[in-house]
């Protein structure tokens, strides 16, 4: 898991946001390997084994996708294209088997990925160019920050309502959200386009009044 990916986690307990605590036990530079995560509102604690941070336990496979019918080459420049970022400091969040398209996907656009749920075994990040794929098996709630990712990709098995609305959540305003046509679109996004294959939304933007009305924060 990257390191910089830290600042962004939340527990995914239904509460207040609240960062998670690091206690690393081994890194290879900017990667830690092994370490717990604990939060400090309500004492869960999450565990980073191999590289992977495990918020739940592997889902139990599901059918394999498919495999992209013109090649990995081919895929990859359709999602970059529909992903529509090509650089910049902000993640791209590819989630299940979208992972699949994560190394190629490296080649044509600079951005850090993290990646949500990946089949098993896990893809491996590719060596050149060098990719720091942050690797989360995550629950129905995402462990991450509202607004923090420029782009998110998911696949059929992901796109049920409650992801859906995880990844309108994470979104940056006017990050994109790809997914399969027949996913219904979530609250927070327009869409843009779509085909037969798939549809890309755009995050609307901040929240509206109501729900800034709604925050307890003082
Ligand atoms: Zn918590």
């Amino acid at each position: 898991m990257d390191r910089t990916l830290l600042d962004a986690l939340r527990c995914p307990a239904p509460h207040a946001d609240a960062w998670l605590v690091a206690v690393v036990h081994a890194a290879d530079g900017p990667r830690l390997l092994e370490a717990e995560l604990a939060c400090p509102a309500c004492g869960a604690a999450f565990a980073v084994r191999g590289g992977v941070a495990r918020f739940q336990e592997p889902p139990v496979p599901r059918e394999p996708a498919p495999p992209p019918v013109a090649g990995h080459g081919h895929h990859a420049d359709r999602l970059a294209a529909l992903l529509g970022v090509a650089d910049g400091p902000h993640p791209v969040l590819l989630v299940g088997t979208r992972t699949v398209a994560g190394a190629a996907l490296a080649e044509r656009v600079t951005p850090p990925q993290w990646w949500l749920n990946p089949p098993a075994p896990v893809p491996a990040p590719p060596a050149d160019p060098p990719l720091l794929a942050a690797v989360l098996h995550v629950g129905v709630r995402w462990p991450l920050a509202p607004r923090v990712v420029a782009a998110v990709a998911v696949d059929e098995a992901h796109a049920t309502p409650e992801a859906l609305a995880e990844a309108a959540r994470v979104l940056r305003p006017g990050g994109r959200l790809v997914a399969p046509a027949s996913a219904p679109l979530p609250a927070g996004v327009r869409e843009l386009v779509r085909d037969d294959v798939e549809w890309v939304a755009e995050a609307t933007g901040p929240a509206s009044g109501l729900v800034a009305l709604r925050r307890r924060h003082p």
